[in-house]
């Protein structure tokens, strides 16, 4: 008999009501229960073309049907095994990937070409599949084997443990070479870590992955700044390669107002609440005070990590961007939330100046209202501002979420490197930079993706790496 295609019937994970979520950090979307999981498994048709579709549209390649196929089985461990023969970091990746412009976004239940209709139908949800089949495992306290090749005797150091590194340093060490990671903060897991809240992104999680590395024989050297504690080129000396893959956490507002007391930038924000937790000042330590109401300026990621920490630190949030929703970088369902937990969006409204009292206090930002015109270079439309639309939205405080750029203190001592004109790291194919046996991969190259790219990047450098180190180096 014919599989019963079911377009419409896509299983929502189950999430905290919004008014009890905005009171708490702990993670509100609960994940699938087994049954729930095998019904949505049940919705794939497992298509021959696969490969051209939800494979394709993966960035790190995970065999969708064959992952799924599994659960279908009742075999999850054989389905985690599927997920990480690509994907490192299933549980992550489950949670945070923008799967409906990815892997969802190609599947064929969404293009829903069978009845000729597009965009009508809704994907499988792969993505909530994959974090069910990584926390089944990781929950259920399940060891899954990971090889590690014979040693190598050959070193490799990698800068900056967010998940490029993590990544390249995951496959390094799994070819049997001795792997040191260098990173600035106290943690691994880079943004992930720093960034994304506890809401979204658990870290008991993170570390849980992080776990695996540790296994492999990976070393990590917390507190240390490449650029300040110790040089690139001196790793580059004691190593056979280096990895460079420190991220892009240098943010900028560049408008009149941006020196007030009150202005911070989102990493700030992030980092204080999210790895120092200054929600739970003063046990923490470590305060944050963006006052009664706070303006947060951006339409990505980022900005909306912002909007789910604010408002659980109680404060009235207002979000401004200059585009739409729809042309916006952040995930639909995620715009959703916020809105629910009691943000207020202003869609097509460009930031003009922040207001200062006189003491130099933020008291309110002026913006304009956009209208969209032509397309402009990313071909999205352009907004154009609409005279006389201009007004102010009081607040006391304004959070940038816009502007991210590399810092280039990790490699200023080596002049020789080539940065593309966006002030990007360099690479060719192979991610191999200018500078011979350095590579680089993730947000400081691409300039600022998503976190199942930059494993993307590390997992192919690394590949480079072995073979740079096995054809080039002597150990
Ligand atoms: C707030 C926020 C939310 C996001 N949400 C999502 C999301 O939901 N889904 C998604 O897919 N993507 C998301 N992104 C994007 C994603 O996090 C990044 O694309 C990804 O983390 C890039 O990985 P990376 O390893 O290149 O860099 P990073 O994650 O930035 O890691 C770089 C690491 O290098 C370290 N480092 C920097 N300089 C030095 C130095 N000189 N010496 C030693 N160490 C150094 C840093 O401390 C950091 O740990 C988000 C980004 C932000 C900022
Ligand atoms: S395109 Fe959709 S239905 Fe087809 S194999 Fe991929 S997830 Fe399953």
């Amino acid at each position: 008999m014919a599989k019963r295609i079911r377009y419409e019937d896509r299983n929502s994970e189950p999430l905290m009501p919004p008014q009890e979520r905005v009171k708490t950090f702990r993670e509100y979307a609960f994940g699938y229960s087994v049954s729930l999981a095998l019904d949505e498994a049940q919705r794939c048709l497992f298509c021959k073309d696969a490969d051209q579709r939800c494979i394709k549209g993966c960035p790190i390649g995970v065999d969708v049907p064959g992952f799924i196929k599994k659960i279908t089985e009742g075999d999850l461990i054989g389905a985690y095994k599927k997920i990480v023969e690509a994907d490192p970091f299933p549980s992550i990746c489950g949670r945070i990937c923008p799967q409906e412009r990815q892997c969802e976004g190609s599947c064929i239940l969404y293009y829903d070409t069978v009845r000729g209709k597009k965009n009508k139908g809704l994907p499988v949800s792969i993505g909530a599949l994959e974090k069910f089949v990584g926390d089944f495992v990781r929950i259920s306290g399940m060891r899954v084997n990971i090889e590690r090749g014979e040693p190598t005797g050959y070193r490799v150091a990698v800068v900056g443990a967010g998940p490029a590194g993590l990544a390249c340093a995951y496959d390094l060490a799994r070819l049997g070479h001795e792997v040191h990671v260098y990173e600035a903060l106290p943690k691994a897991g880079g943004v992930m870590a720093y960034g994304i809240p506890h809401a979204r992104l658990p870290r008991d999680l993170i570390e849980w992955e992080l776990k695996k590395l540790r296994d492999l024989g990976v070393r990590f050297f917390f507190g240390h700044v490449v650029g300040k504690t110790i040089k690139l080129s001196d790793l580059l000396r004691d190593y056979h390669a280096v990895f460079l893959g420190v991220g892009a956490g240098r943010g900028g507002l560049g408008i009149e107002g941006d020196h007030l007391r009150g202005v911070y930038s989102a990493i700030e924000v992030l980092t204080r609440v999210g790895l120092l937790r200054a929600d739970t000042f003063p046990q923490s330590g470590t305060p944050i005070d963006l006052g009664k109401r706070t303006v947060i300026i951006g339409g990505g990621f980022t900005a909306v990590d912002c909007a789910i920490t604010a408002l659980r630190l109680g404060i009235e949030t207002h979000v401004v961007y200059r585009r739409t929703r729809e042309t916006s970088s952040a995930r639909q369902e995620e715009w959703d939330h916020i809105s629910e937990e009691g943000a207020i969006i202003h869609w097509l409204t460009q930031p003009l100046r922040i207001l200062g009292s006189e003491e130099g206090k933020v008291i309110g930002i002026e913006c304009i209202k956009m209208a969209l015109g032509e397309p402009d270079e990313s071909g999205r439309p352009k907004p154009t501002p609409i005279e006389g639309s201009e007004h102010v939205i009081e607040c006391d405080s304004v959070i940038f979420a816009i502007g991210q750029k590399a810092n280039p203190v990790a490699y200023e001592d080596l002049p020789e490197l080539e940065l593309t004109k966006y002030g990007t790291v360099k690479v060719d194919e192979n991610f191999r930079t200018s500078v011979r046996g350095l590579f680089a991969g993730g947000d400081v190259v691409n300039g600022g993706d998503t976190v199942v790219r930059a494993l993307a990047e590390g997992r192919k450098a690394a590949q480079s790496i072995h073979k740079f180190i096995i054809e080039e180096v002597k150990p």
